[in-house]
């Protein structure tokens, strides 16, 4: 069994967290908040006063922080993370954080003789807690194939995306597609309502038709058609407006960094941002068809 060190014991740190417990293996816990921390002990866990300490002494370290300052901070600064961990420790960082942040973290890490991965995640609290998330990992093949056997304790998938910060390029990617889509499905639902069709005759429609997609089928933002989407639940999350808006975010600061052209990209960010400017930063993501459809 692995010693581990688990730094960021949130919403989905402290599920995963709970599923290496459950694995049988000894978990060191820190998170700023007591109460986060607190669970975790709950759950079996030892609780340590820092990051720092919850990286000593341990075959593995992982972390579950809110953006690329948190990460670069518990990790890189003087007395962190880093200054502390035994040469061959493991790393994995699954934050969602920018691309160039993952790629500078892993970078010290190597200096440091630490093997290190950035491993984001997609699947939300409910994969999290079921332990049926997908990650996307970067960084050498190496540390991949040593980090696997701990990610499948904690997901279902586990995909190689290649070097250091392409798990993160992966994620925001794939998360830009689907604000995209869902912005698509919304307005295709807006306008198929406004020329008369109801809701429930449109997705059977275009669900078995070329418009189908992950928005439509899985996650249908017109009440009705899909009992188990958030429309039916007065959109409450599921996937905040404002997670949603954070990897837009991500995603167009990676895209200006390399050049790439992502017109919807960039104008989806700006209607998420709108959404949220307007104090619906807590809605599911999917409640944007009310905006467009001028109900918000
Ligand atoms: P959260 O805010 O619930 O948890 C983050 C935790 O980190 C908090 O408990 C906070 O106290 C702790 N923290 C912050 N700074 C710290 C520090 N310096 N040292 C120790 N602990 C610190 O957020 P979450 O929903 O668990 O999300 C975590 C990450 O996972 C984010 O990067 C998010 O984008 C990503 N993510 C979230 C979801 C989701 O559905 N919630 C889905 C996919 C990815």
């Amino acid at each position: 069994m692995a010693k581990i060190g688990f730094i960021g014991l949130g919403n989905m740190g402290g599920h995963m967290a709970n599923n290496l417990l459950k694995a049988g293996h000894s978990l060191k816990a820190f998170d700023l908040s007591k109460e986060a921390l607190d669970r975790a002990v709950a759950n079996g866990a030892v609780a340590m006063a820092t990051a720092a300490e919850a990286g000593k002494d341990v075959d593995v370290i992982v972390s579950m922080l809110p953006a690329g300052k948190h990460v670069r901070g518990v990790y890189g600064d003087a007395g962190g993370v880093f200054d502390n961990a035994s040469p061959g420790t493991l790393i994995i960082d699954s934050s969602t954080i920018d691309v160039q942040s993952a790629r500078d973290v892993i970078a010290m890490a190597a200096k440091k003789g630490l093997d290190m991965v950035d491993a984001p995640v997609s699947g939300g609290v409910g994969g999290a807690q079921a332990g049926t998330l997908t990650f996307m990992v970067g960084g050498s093949q190496e540390a991949f194939n040593k980090a696997k056997p701990i990610l499948d304790l904690m997901g279902k998938k586990i995909f190689y995306a290649g070097g250091p910060g392409n798990g993160q390029a992966a994620k925001i990617a794939n998360n830009m597609l689907l604000g995209i889509s869902m912005i698509g499905t919304s307005e295709a639902f807006n306008l198929a309502m406004a020329l008369g069709l109801d809701a429930k005759t449109f997705f059977d429609i275009s669900s078995v038709s070329s418009g189908q997609c992950w928005s439509m089928t899985s996650y249908c933002p017109a009440p009705g058609p899909l009992p188990t989407s958030p429309a039916n639940n007065d959109y409450k999350p599921g996937f905040a407006v404002d997670m949603m808006l954070k990897d837009l975010r991500l995603a167009k600061e990676a895209a200006e960094s390399v050049g790439a052209n992502t017109p919807l990209g960039h104008q989806s960010e700006e209607l998420y941002g709108k959404l949220s400017a307007d104090g619906h930063g807590g809605l599911d993501f999917s409640g944007i068809i009310k905006m467009l459809a001028g109900r918000l």
